[in-house]
């Protein structure tokens, strides 16, 4: 068996997956094989008998990726899916505090806070210790909360320069405080508090130590410091670690990812063996030229040489669409037509940097009745009356829980107002329990009554559990809860409705492929976020924000929204740091495609209810010019010129891309300047009244 195993693999990725038991590093690039080598790792060790399933760990970004690992690995060997510890880092360690809630200090059916509601519960606690959210933005606070925990640190471990921080700690330990009195978990807290189970616990520590030999770890280059430091411990009893990454593809230094994780990892792993893939096996040449050539530009790289024996193939296709509308046109009939010739549609993919550029291209597709799904952004677990329902399911596991009780204690409105929940809160705070008791022993004051009321039909769609399977849980807890009349008398109820009834067979498929338990089901939901949203089996073409793009691959690919401001994101414009990471994002997205690759652009699109102009991306500057075919080259070059693109703003600020108003032109966009001081002057491209020089100490622009 193990010979067909490796049967096809070129020398080096040979090499790696029939290493012996030792701390490698795979560093490599895009397509070049790393995940296949990973997983034929795996299989090898398995099939060989040198591993048995209970002694692997393997850790992948997603949990798309996850499954996609597992079923690869059962293609090859009959496996047993729930002994091999497969997953995301998440995954694995709620997986871990699952089993050991106890020691872990956990209660048993502790629920997780996706983001969300990690905000909502900021934003609760600022408002029950009477402090300024427009001093401490919510937002802000959770980035410090979850910076720290993902550096390892508790509250007490912060250190503080100034009084601003000191607030900032002292309402982090009132987070924690607030989490734990609810028994809820935020993802940054699921790793910490393995990390921690582990670090603390000998004998916990030892038996995994002794059950992991083979530590796996794909996409190395995203491991932030936490999930570096949990694999350190759980490997120190000398396991194997195969870490397999790419520096170029690192997109995650924004949520404290670390390359250097590379370097260290060399260090203190002692490792000898590392193994560079450079032949790429994914994309047609003229793809990963381009892909090389846009990397190029960035400083620091450990370096390598991709290179692929496939022919150039085509070129890629560049469109520049007068309006987003246009855009998104564009795309549908591509697609079509790609289609038309017999291309699937799920193999291909609509790529974008930011998630609210989807709604264009989605209200497109859903005219053009083209079927399509979304990765990220709202999915379906996010979905307001899929939250109502799990809420209310939660609420059926544990009434303790704050945060599920206070999503729905007025949804479907029953009449509790805000004023009866705040003198729930208060009552809750000052005898330190949770909502539910305090609604339970008539906190609420005079309006006691609708509260009564909430407390009687929770109470009594708890009393009808015992029995019930998940499925019919979920179908109880919709319609008890009037969910689903609510919906019902809605006008604008009916896609709502679907999704209910989604849920009702996604519990139904889950009872399926996993076990039957309501806490189990509900992980799920938080740590997936819906993942299989659109009819399963059905293909559909593929939206996902480049990030979430990360390892797969299509057939094509369209990478939209190549502009200024959009890709690379206005955020980063001012940091030369902040653009490479954007560049990195642009290698991954274009290297996801195999044979056709379509960059678009758009010269106007709506965003936040205004029109706004742009310009081509630098990026696509960085693609040599051969490697491109402009489907419309007619009107581009004049009107969006690409060569000046500075790194920073100058000192008039107003940067190429920036847009302007003008008293007489009105509305337009920075292309060009040159001068400084009083001779300063801007070149602007105001749509339809043409591209004009204007003496900027004369022309009266404001930036907007
Ligand atoms: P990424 O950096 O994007 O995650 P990767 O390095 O993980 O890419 P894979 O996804 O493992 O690359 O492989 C890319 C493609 O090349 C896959 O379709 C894979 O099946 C194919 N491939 C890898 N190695 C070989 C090989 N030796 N022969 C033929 N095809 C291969
Ligand atoms: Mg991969």
């Amino acid at each position: 068996m193990s010979s067909s195993l490796l049967s096809g693999l070129n020398p080096e990725q040979y090499a790696a997956v029939t290493l012996p038991a030792v701390p490698a590093l795979i560093l490599a690039g895009a397509g070049s094989g790393k995940t296949r080598v990973l997983t034929t790792r795996i299989a090898w060790l398995l099939s060989t008998g040198q591993a048995s399933q209970h002694g692997i760990l393997a850790v992948t970004f997603t949990n798309k990726a996850a499954k996609e690992m597992l079923t690869r690995i059962a293609a090859q060997l009959p496996v047993n899916a729930r002994s091999l510890w497969v997953g995301t880092f998440h995954g694995l360690c709620n997986r871990l505090l699952r089993m050991h809630w106890r020691d872990a200090g956990l209660p048993e059916t502790f629920q997780i806070l996706d983001s969300a509601d990690q905000l909502s519960a900021i934003k609760r606690l600022l408002k029950a210790l009477n402090i300024d959210d427009e001093k401490y933005p919510p937002r802000e606070l959770a980035n410090f909360i979850n910076g720290n925990k993902e550096e390892g640190r508790r509250p007490h471990e912060v250190e503080c320069w100034d009084d601003y921080t000191r607030q900032l700690k002292a309402l982090y330990e009132e987070y924690e405080r607030q989490c734990r009195r609810e028994g809820v978990v935020d993802f940054a807290e699921l790793l910490l508090r393995s990390y921690e189970l582990l670090r603390d616990n000998a004998a916990l520590r030892g038996h995994y130590q002794a059950r992991f030999r083979y530590m796996l770890v794909d996409e190395f280059q995203d491991t932030n410091r936490l999930q570096y430091k949990w694999l350190k411990l759980l490997a120190g009893g000398g396991a194997a670690v195969f870490a397999v990454g790419d520096d170029d593809q690192s997109i995650y230094a924004f949520r404290g990812a670390n390359v250097g994780n590379m370097r260290d990892f060399e260090t203190d792993f002692k490792v000898d063996t590392l193994i560079r893939l450079e032949q790429n096996y994914r994309s047609q040449g003229n793809i990963l030229d381009a892909a090389n050539a846009l990397i190029a530009h960035n400083r620091g790289r450990l370096g390598k040489n991709l290179w692929t024996d496939q022919a150039a193939g085509e070129p890629i296709r560049v469109f520049e669409a007068a309006s987003d509308f246009e855009e998104a046109q564009f795309i549908v009939d591509e697609v079509r037509q790609l289609h038309r010739e017999g291309q699937n549609l799920s193999d291909m993919a609509l790529l974008y940097r930011s998630n609210a550029q989807s709604r264009v291209l989605e209200h497109a597709l859903f005219q053009s009745g083209l079927p399509y799904r979304v990765y990220g952004g709202l999915r379906f677990f996010e979905r307001q009356e899929i939250k109502h329902a799990l809420a209310y399911l939660r609420l059926m596991a544990n009434p303790e829980d704050d945060n599920a009780l206070l999503r729905v204690i007025n949804f479907p409105a029953r009449g509790i107002g805000n004023r009866t929940l705040e003198i729930l809160g208060e009552t809750a705070r000052g005898g330190g329990s949770s909502i539910w008791l305090a609604a339970c022993s008539g906190g609420a004051g005079r309006s006691s009554a609708a509260v009564g009321k909430f407390v009687q039909l929770i109470e009594g769609m708890r009393a009808q559990m015992a029995g019930l399977n998940l499925t019919e849980l979920v179908q109880l807890a919709i319609e008890q809860s009037g969910l689903i009349e609510h919906y019902r008398n809605d006008k604008e109820g009916q896609e709502r409705l679907e999704n209910l009834e989604q849920l009702v067979s996604a519990a139904a498929r889950f009872i399926q492929d996993n076990e039957d338990s309501v806490t189990a089901f509900l992980t799920q939901a938080s740590l997936e976020a819906g993942e299989h949203e659109a009819a399963p089996g059905q293909d559909a073409l593929q939206l996902m924000t480049v990030h979430a793009a990360k390892g797969l691959e299509f057939h094509a690919v369209f990478l939209t929204g190549v502009e200024e401001g959009l890709f690379p994101h206005d955020n980063s414009l001012s940091s030369n740091e902040a653009v490479e990471e954007e560049r990195r994002l642009a290698y991954v997205a274009i290297t996801r495609a195999r044979q056709r690759l379509y960059i678009s652009l758009a010269q106007s699109r709506m965003l936040h209810g205004q029109t706004r102009f742009s310009i081509a991306s630098r990026f696509l500057s960085e693609i040599p010019e051969d490697l491109l075919k402009w489907l419309n080259r007619g009107y581009a070059p004049a009107a969006m010129p690409t060569r000046k693109i500075e790194k920073t703003a100058p000192e008039h600020g107003l940067r190429v891309g920036a847009n302007v108003e003008h008293p007489k032109f009105g509305h337009g966009v920075v292309v060009d300047y040159d001068g400084t001081g009083k001779s300063a002057n801007v070149q602007v491209n105001f749509g339809a009244v043409g591209v004009k020089w204007l003496a900027l100490d004369y022309a009266r622009l404001t930036l907007i």
